[in-house]
């Protein structure tokens, strides 16, 4: 969450930092400000709103220099308004930073400040950040140039909780130090100028060589370079790595927003999550990116999965996949309550963490629970540098390519795709055989093409939007390996069309649920030809008889569902362990049309933000 961008080189920084913000805006977009150095001192403006208000204000207001920082907010402590935003400054409003993450103990100490006589300006937890490293910046003695970096140092050892930040100090004009707890921060170095940011994205435009920091590292970048520190006197250095990055893979190209473009881009994402991953000959898959011996796959008697929000729903489509193909027992925790709970796990359990960023902050606090534990945890993350790849003892990348949406939708299905890879993987080493094996290859091979039919429905669903436009509440339902599609579908509709929409197991309708339905409140049933589809045309009459209106997601030729259900999103015949990936589908664009229909931003719903790095 939030997005920070600074520079220090030979260049004017406020276009770049402007630049950088705009590619990192999915993170948080409640507010953005900048803070440039120059001879003059320390400017800053900063606005409530999109980064588009904050252009104005420099269009008007230039600041000019050439070391700045600058962040886009998601905020955590104190409402979106103005002086909330950051950068924030010291006391002396000589310094200034720009955080992303939670100062836990802030409360402590801002008390201990304002009893040295210091009056805050804001309700935010970074001022008191920015106010702490400004005391230690003014009770050192030192003139020499690591004034800052000694004072940032001092102050994060009296912090608790998570931050990736940015500090500048006017006494010292040819520097910026970062540091991270938590929060990622990547150093960017380029030709007589160097970037701190929260995301590559922001910086690939200028360089592609790039060294991610560790948590607990310092780094100050001066004009003659960077050093390293860090704060628990790890002496490694910085890993430098070049970055492959396509900086037109994040341009939205014709697409009106990212969200349709990252829908329509899942015949290639699920190729791309598939490519060499399948071996025709043995029939089945290879994943040797797990980084464990056949034995060692065999052993595994059973795998937690864990994760938030989408990663969490595809998490549970995987649950069924793998317990129906390999007969392994599998269950699902949200990383937020894992991270907590005292959860046994045994020798031979597997812990499988799910991020599309690899920064989610509860993921990652699941994933160390798990590691602490001694259990090997492995990843499903699309980021290949971002934390949790580095941390996990192995996994799959997802290589879906750039997600800007703040609504996930191609990582969703190339997370259940590998959850299909991994069940055929452990299958044919249990109880699979070799024609079973390659009757699922097929199935997977036949993804693409049954893609894009459904893609090509987009208008249909878009007429179908129209006429549910002034709903306030939806319900979706779903069985087995559908249940977690239905969660999916109702998350799509409440993030981007602030419509109350709630996902539940099919059956549960009677159990409940059903008291919720009426004639303005229409249910979506997922139900293709599968083994439970007469069940599902009886909880559609049960809808029907209490005036509910009924959308069914159905198979392709089913003309019979026309009799219990008012509209249908069609979908291709696959196998149940594919069709979860084929019947998200209509109801990602059905979400998508209805948000559009409303005037919603959906690539930046209200209250939201994409990587969601706080806890
Ligand atoms: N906790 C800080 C705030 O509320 C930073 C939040 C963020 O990561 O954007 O301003």
């Amino acid at each position: 969450m939030c997005g920070i961008v600074a520079y220090l080189g030979d260049k004017e920084a406020q276009p770049l930092l402007l630049e950088g913000l705009r590619r990192l805006e999915y993170r948080g977009y409640d507010s953005s400000g900048i803070a440039v150095l120059n001879g003059k001192g320390l400017e800053i403006t900063k606005r409530v709103g999109r980064i588009d208000q904050l252009e104005r204000a420099l269009n008007s207001h230039p600041l000019h220099g050439s070391l700045g920082i600058s962040h886009t907010r998601w905020a955590t402590h104190g409402k979106a308004t103005d002086i909330n935003a950051h950068p924030h400054t010291d006391a002396s409003g000589k310094l200034a930073i720009v955080h992303n993450g939670i100062i836990e103990n802030y409360g402590v100490l801002k008390k201990k400040l304002q009893d040295k006589g210091l009056q805050f300006r804001t309700e935010t937890d970074t001022e008191v950040l920015a106010y702490l490293i400004g005391f230690h910046f003014d009770a050192l003695d030192v003139e020499t140039g690591n004034r800052l970096e000694m004072a940032v140092m001092e102050a994060l050892r009296e912090v608790t909780g998570t931050y990736g930040l940015v500090a500048v100090h006017q006494d010292q004009p040819d520097v910026m130090v970062g540091a991270r707890r938590g929060s990622p921060l990547v150093l960017g170095i380029g030709q007589h100028e160097h970037f701190l940011a929260s995301d590559t994205a922001a910086i690939a435009a200028h360089t592609q060589t790039v060294a991610h920091l560790r948590d607990f590292d310092v780094v100050t970048v001066d004009r003659q370079g960077y050093r390293l520190k860090s704060l628990t006197h790890n002496k490694a250095g910085l890993e430098i790595s070049q970055i492959n990055y396509d900086a037109g893979e994040a341009d939205l190209g014709d697409f009106p927003h990212y969200m349709l473009k990252e829908i329509f881009e899942q015949t290639l994402s699920i190729q791309n999550a598939v490519r060499g991953r399948l071996n025709l000959e043995e029939c089945t898959a290879q994943l040797g990116g797990l980084n464990l011996t056949p034995q060692e796959l065999r052993e595994i008697d059973r795998i937690v999965i864990t994760g938030c929000g989408t990663a969490l729903h595809a998490g549970l489509v995987g649950e069924y996949i793998i317990e129906s193909l390999a007969h392994v027992p599998v269950e699902i925790d949200w990383a937020s309550e894992f991270r907590l709970r005292n959860s046994p796990l045994d020798r031979r359990t597997l812990v499988l963490a799910i991020s599309q960023s690899g920064e989610t902050e509860d993921t990652l606090g699941a994933l160390r629970e798990a590691k602490r534990k001694g259990h090997r945890v492995l990843g499903i993350c699309n980021n290949v540098a971002s934390t949790l790849a580095r941390e996990t003892d192995g996994g799959v990348y997802m290589y879906a390519g750039p997600e800007i949406s703040v609504a996930a939708t191609k990582s969703f299905t190339s997370q259940v795709v590998i959850f299909v890879l991994l069940g055929l993987l452990l299958g044919r080493m249990r109880f699979l055989s070799a024609s079973q094996g390659r009757e699922m290859i097929a199935a997977i091979e036949a993804l693409p093409d049954q893609i894009t039919s459904i893609l090509k429905q987009s208008d249909h669903i878009r007429r179908i939007a129209e006429k549910y436009r002034d709903i306030d509440s939806m319900l979706f339902f779903g069985r087995q390996m559908q249940y977690g599609i239905a969660l999916e579908g109702a998350l799509k509709m409440k993030e981007i069309t602030y419509i109350h929409a709630e996902g539940h197991p099919t059956a549960e309708l009677k159990h409940g649920i059903i008291a919720l339905v009426d004639e303005k409140t229409p249910s979506v049933f997922l139900c293709p030809k599968d083994g439970a589809y007469d069940k599902n045309v009886n909880n559609m009459q049960q809808v029907k008889a209490r005036k509910g209106s009924v959308i069914a997601v159905a198979t392709e030729g089913d003309e019979d569902i026309l009799q219990h259900a008012d509209d249908v999103f069609y979908i291709p015949e696959a196998p149940e362990y594919t069709a979860p990936i084929l019947s998200v589908i209509p109801l990602q664009l059905f979400a998508y049309h209805m948000a559009v229909i409303l005037g919603r931003d959906v690539d930046k719903p209200r209250n939201l933000a994409k990587s969601v790095t706080v806890p």
